[in-house]
């Protein structure tokens, strides 16, 4: 998925768990359950960045960190645990540094790790993919709004 519904999720659970010895685990965890979730990408495997990728990445990064900024405004109390759980929701993804570094894939625990993400990715580059990613963030919104 994409980094604002991964931040969104990781930036929801230290709401509903307030604490961090579960709550970066989770963020982490929700990062590959969310990931399975049939989802629109700009670039499929094996993602070669193009300036739509950096485009997207730049505006996905200040949305997420807009969004995750406006659920911090009701939450202002544990706003270091939900700035650190919206960026460990997002750490798994820190693999594509392959795709600008080739030779990282080289190390052969990080090229495991690097195929195995790439296999649960249900990925697709139809816009209708966006609709998982708008119905995730949408409820982590309401939930971090709302209290719901
Ligand atoms: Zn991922």
């Amino acid at each position: 998925m994409l980094i604002t519904p991964h931040s969104l999720t990781g930036a929801t659970i230290a709401i509903l768990v307030p604490n961090p010895v579960i709550a970066i685990p989770l963020s982490i965890s929700s990062h590959f359950v969310l990931d399975i979730i049939p989802h629109w990408q700009e670039t499929l495997y094996p993602y070669v960045p193009t300036k739509t990728t950096w485009v997207r990445i730049l505006v996905d990064l200040l949305l997420s960190f807009f969004l995750v900024s406006w659920i911090i405004q009701s939450h202002p109390n544990i706003s270091s645990l939900i700035w650190l759980t919206a960026f460990t929701a997002n750490i798994p993804d820190l693999d594509s540094v392959a795709s600008v570094i080739p030779s990282i894939s080289k190390i052969k625990l990080f090229k495991k790790y690097y195929d195995w993400h790439n296999e649960i990715q249900k990925e697709t580059s139809s816009l209708i993919g966006l609709i998982p990613q708008i119905t995730v963030s949408a409820l982590c919104l309401l939930v971090g709004k709302l209290n719901l």
